[in-house]
C-alpha cells in the first residue's frame, strides 16, 4: 500500500488514546460481567419520543432528499432567535450553518481560521478529540495547562504568554467543561477575550453543554465587547435535546465567514439529513421545558454525588457547576487516575475515566459520568469512595 498522509498518521500521537478503561469495561461485559459504566457522556434517556414521531414524519413526508447544505432556513431562523434570546447579540441565519454534530462544527472551525502549520490553542484538561480535531485541519494543537486547585479555570496571563510565544492562531475553549463540570465566571471570559483581542486570535468557544448549568450562568464570550467579530461558537443538540445520535449541530460567527464555511460543508459533509433537521427544529420549538426535563437528571444526581462525597475525605470532588460529570481528585490514594481507574474496575466493576485521558492537568484525577440511574449512582459511589479507602496508605 503506498504510504497514508502523515496527517491521518499522527491524529492520535499519544500511543495511548486514554479509552483502555472504557474497552475493557465493554469486553467484560461482551464476557458476561456486568459492569456499571460512568465513562461517556451520553444520556441515559434516548431521544424524545416526540421527536422521533416528527422525524419519522418528516422522513415520510418526502423530506429525505439533498437538504440545503447552509441548513434548512427554519431550522437556522429557530438557532439564531434562541441565540439572539440568550445572549442579546442579534443573530440571522446568515450566521449560521448546519453542521453534522458539534464535532463537525469544531473541525469546520478550525479548517476556517488556521492555516496549515499554525498554533491552535486549547485548554487541558480537554473533550478526548480536541487535539486529533485540530491536527485534522493540519494545524497544530498547543495546550495551555490548568490546575485543580483553580477548578481547572485558565489563567489568562499564561493564555498570553503562550499565545505569544507560539504565535497562536485561535484559542479553543469550553464551558460548561467537559470533563471537569467547570463553569467559567465573566472575570475569566473577559479576560480570556482581552487576550484574544490583544494577539489578534480567533476564540472557538464550545458551548455544547450550555443548557446544563447547575451553579452560576452560562455566558457566551460572544457577546462581550469586541468579541462577536472573532468568535466561532460550536452548538450542538446532542446534550441539550439527547440527540447524540442525530449527528446535528451548528457554527455560529460572523456573517462573512460563513460563504467559506458553506463551502467548506458542500465538499465534506454536503448537509445533514432535511428530516434531521426538521426533528431538531421541532425539538427546539419545545422551548426551555423538554430542555429542562433533559437536563433535570443530571441536576439531581450531581447533588446526589455531592452529598455522598461529603461523606468522606478521601476523594475530594472539583466544584462542579455544569455539564454531566463531575470530575474526583483521588490523590489521596497515591495512584495515578488512570492506575485508580484500572484498579476499580477489577475490584468493584465500575467503569471511569482516568483524568490522564483528557491531558496532563487532570492527572490523579478521574471523571464520573452521571449517566445511570438514582440508586446504582449512589452505590457506585459508595463502592468507589470505599475502594479509595481500602488503597490509601
Ligand atoms: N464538545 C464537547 C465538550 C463534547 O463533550 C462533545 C461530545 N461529547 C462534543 C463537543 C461533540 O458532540 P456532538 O458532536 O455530539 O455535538
Amino acid at each position: 500500500m503506498p504510504q497514508l498522509s502523515k496527517r491521518i498518521r499522527t491524529l492520535n500521537t499519544a500511543g495511548s488514546d486514554g479509552w483502555e478503561v472504557f474497552y475493557r469495561a465493554r469486553q467484560m461485559i461482551a464476557a458476561g460481567t456486568p459492569v456499571l459504566e460512568l465513562t461517556i457522556g451520553e444520556h441515559d434517556i434516548r431521544t424524545h419520543p416526540s421527536i422521533l414521531d416528527h422525524l419519522h414524519a418528516s422522513a415520510k413526508g418526502g423530506h429525505t432528499g439533498y437538504a440545503s447544505v447552509p441548513g434548512v432556513l427554519a431550522l437556522r431562523e429557530a438557532i439564531a432567535q434562541r441565540v439572539t434570546a440568550r445572549t442579546g447579540v442579534p443573530t440571522t441565519p446568515d450566521n449560521l450553518v448546519i453542521t453534522a454534530g458539534g464535532q463537525a462544527a469544531l473541525l469546520a472551525a478550525h479548517i476556517a481560521v488556521c492555516q496549515p502549520g499554525e498554533t491552535a490553542l486549547h485548554i487541558d484538561p480537554f473533550y478526548a478529540t480536541y487535539p486529533g480535531t485540530i491536527r485534522s485541519a493540519s494545524a497544530i494543537p498547543v495546550t495551555v495547562p490548568t490546575r485543580a486547585r483553580d477548578s481547572f479555570l485558565p489563567d489568562p496571563a499564561q493564555i498570553d504568554r503562550i499565545a505569544s510565544e507560539t504565535g497562536a492562531r485561535s484559542l479553543l475553549i469550553n464551558t460548561p467543561n467537559n470533563p471537569t463540570g467547570t463553569v467559567y465566571p465573566r472575570e475569566t471570559l473577559e479576560a480570556i477575550a482581552d487576550v484574544c483581542i490583544r494577539h489578534d486570535l480567533w476564540l472557538i468557544s464550545d458551548e455544547v453543554y450550555d443548557t446544563q448549568v447547575w451553579e452560576g450562568q452560562h455566558l457566551s464570550p460572544r457577546q462581550l465587547p469586541g468579541m462577536e467579530e472573532r468568535t466561532l461558537v460550536i452548538g450542538s443538540m446532542s446534550k441539550s435535546h439527547a440527540m447524540t445520535g442525530s449527528r446535528v449541530g451548528w457554527l455560529l460567527g460572523p456573517a462573512s465567514a460563513m460563504p467559506h464555511l458553506i463551502d467548506l460543508s458542500t465538499n465534506t459533509n454536503y448537509g445533514v439529513p432535511g428530516y434531521i433537521q426538521d426533528a431538531a427544529l421541532f425539538a427546539l420549538q419545545q422551548g426551555a421545558p423538554l430542555e429542562d426535563e433533559v437536563a433535570e437528571p443530571f441536576r439531581r444526581r450531581r447533588a446526589l454525588a455531592l452529598s455522598i462525597l461529603a461523606e468522606q475525605d478521601t476523594v475530594t470532588a472539583i466544584p462542579s457547576q455544569g455539564a454531566m460529570y463531575v470530575m474526583l481528585d483521588i490523590r489521596a490514594t497515591g495512584l495515578s487516575g488512570r492506575d485508580f481507574a484500572e484498579g476499580l474496575l477489577d475490584a468493584k466493576h465500575i467503569a471511569v475515566m482516568p483524568g490522564e485521558s483528557f491531558g496532563t492537568s487532570a492527572a490523579g484525577h478521574i471523571r464520573v459520568a452521571l449517566t445511570i440511574e438514582d440508586s446504582l449512582l449512589a452505590q457506585a459511589l459508595r463502592d468507589l469512595c470505599s475502594f479509595a479507602r481500602e488503597i490509601t496508605p
